[in-house]
């Protein structure tokens, strides 16, 4: 059982110590799920669970709250399963080991699991107190946030009946969360038209590296090079200055991490080798410096090769080259009403031969609005129509948009406000919330996402901070004894 020093021993404590102990990668979430089961059993309560695995229970109002809006706690039951390699823990079956360090709950070598752990065990102190005032509750405990919110997105849609929801899946205490993004993949695919290789040509590699790479969500907006882009500005020039000709393209890799390296195959006539290659010195020098404070590590490096069989048509290249250096990167516009806030961005994630005959480019927009996400995935295919593609949309999810008008931000400043005497700082981001997906199903819900401060989560480092748990069940609490009567 954790035991915090100096401190009252709270529900919350005693249900996260469970949870520590309870298996529950993404995914394989039986156990936790049985425990929740035996929980509601244990309390008499409502538990209802839909097609995915998600977990409705729910708890009658205290007495002489009967009358007010029925509210939704969310958290999700999965976690992310990061070690060390120096450190030996099974994640299907051992429990997780804590250990309390400058105010901070820690562990050694493992993901805590405070997220959203600390968010269930909240949940399971509210639906167990007897002593804590609130209206009708449902408690929603949803599976597999981690590995593609397959819980959120199958949520089954005559689960709910509250409109209002509060998110716990929060990190950073004081800050108070009112809309992310949605977004959507649009895939091209080009029949790549080739000619033989001709005669007295050179061929190279051009390698494109070093760079940091990043989350195409969170870091979108840090103008970090994308290799593909910057490979592509080079050959784009070559292609009319030097008459350089591909035989193959390829760089990025997954669809939300922004491109790191590429790398090309061309050849270049003879006589233009010593004009090409001073061209390219320039350009590096140029690039280089343009990159020099946001993307330090670029690296751009040609080596000699064996001379490719066929090369790509000249038109087909053209085309390809122009629209991806057409093909927008990174933000496009910033929120009105949420401070800093990307509101609409695009990411040229990969370029990849699948086969000999076909390449396939993978792009991803993110929006907190829906229409401006739809906006820019067609910007994203017309440009590469242009030149003859195939484009498709897929896996386009929701986005909440921030409305600072909003009750329940209202009901939750005015809380924090009056427990702590200042002012929580109201955000959005700019990447998926379980609370986006939500919305497809029930349109209405007017939500809220908060929490304790959670540093390093997804990592080994993952590390809870103590005081802001106790503020964090404060204001729930509050914000449970502040809901106002349904109209
Ligand atoms: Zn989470």
């Amino acid at each position: 059982m954790l035991k915090i020093p100096n401190k009252p021993d709270l529900p919350i404590w005693s249900y996260f110590s469970d949870i520590l102990t309870i298996p529950r990668p993404s995914g394989k979430e039986e156990k936790i799920l049985e425990y929740l089961k035996k929980f509601a059993a244990k309390h008499n309560l409502d538990c209802t669970q839909d097609k995915p695995g998600n977990l409705l229970i729910k708890k009658n109002a205290t007495k002489g709250k009967e009358g007010l809006k029925t509210i939704i706690l969310q958290a999700h039951v999965d976690m992310v399963c990061e070690k060390n390699a120096d450190t030996v823990h099974d994640f299907d079956k051992d429990p997780i080991i804590t250990l309390i360090e400058e105010g901070w709950i820690k562990t050694s070598g493992t993901t805590l699991g405070a997220d959203d752990g600390i968010g269930v065990a909240a949940m399971l102190a509210v639906l167990s107190a007897t002593d804590i005032e609130h209206g009708p509750l449902e408690c929603l405990f949803t599976v597999n946030e981690e590995t593609g919110m397959t819980g959120a997105l199958g949520l089954d849609k005559n689960l709910l009946n509250g409109k209002i929801l509060l998110n716990l899946d929060s990190e950073d205490e004081g800050e108070l969360f009112i809309g992310c993004a949605g977004g959507i993949d649009t895939t091209v695919r080009y029949k790549i038209n080739y000619i033989k290789t001709p005669a007295s040509h050179k061929a190279y590699t051009l390698f494109v590296n070093g760079l940091k790479g990043g989350h195409s969500g969170d870091e979108i907006h840090k103008g970090l090079g994308n290799s593909i882009k910057i490979l592509n500005r080079i050959l784009w020039k070559a292609n009319y200055d030097f008459d350089l000709k591909l035989s193959k393209i390829e760089g990025g890799n997954l669809r939300n991490a922004i491109a790191r390296e590429a790398f090309a195959e061309f050849i270049i006539p003879e006589d233009k080798i010593f004009a090409f290659n001073e061209f390219l010195n320039t350009e590096i020098s140029i690039l280089k410096k343009e990159y020099s404070q946001r993307d330090p590590g670029l690296k751009i490096i040609l080596k000699e090769l064996a001379a490719p069989t066929q090369v790509f048509d000249k038109s087909f290249q053209e085309g390809l080259l122009s629209s991806l250096y057409a093909c927008p990167h990174g933000a496009l516009s910033m929120s009105h009403n949420i401070p800093g806030l990307v509101e609409t961005s695009t990411n040229l994630a990969s370029i990849k031969h699948i086969d000999n005959n076909n390449i396939l480019i993978t792009t991803s927009q993110r929006s907190s609005l829906e229409s401006a996400k739809k906006d820019v995935s067609q910007m994203v295919e017309s440009v590469f129509l242009l030149s003859g593609a195939d484009v498709s949309h897929s896996g386009s999810y929701p986005g909440w948009s921030p409305n600072t008008d909003s009750e329940i931000l209202g009901i939750t400043a005015g809380a924090y406000n009056k427990l702590f005497g200042s002012r929580p700082k109201v955000k959005a981001i700019h990447a998926g919330l379980e609370c986006g997906l939500f919305l497809e199903k029930y349109p209405d819900l007017d939500m809220i996402s908060f929490g304790p401060t959670i540093k390093g989560a997804h990592s080994p480092g993952e590390k809870l901070h103590i005081e802001s748990s106790f503020k964090f069940w404060d204001l729930l609490l509050e914000v449970l004894k502040n809901i106002p009567e349904e109209n």
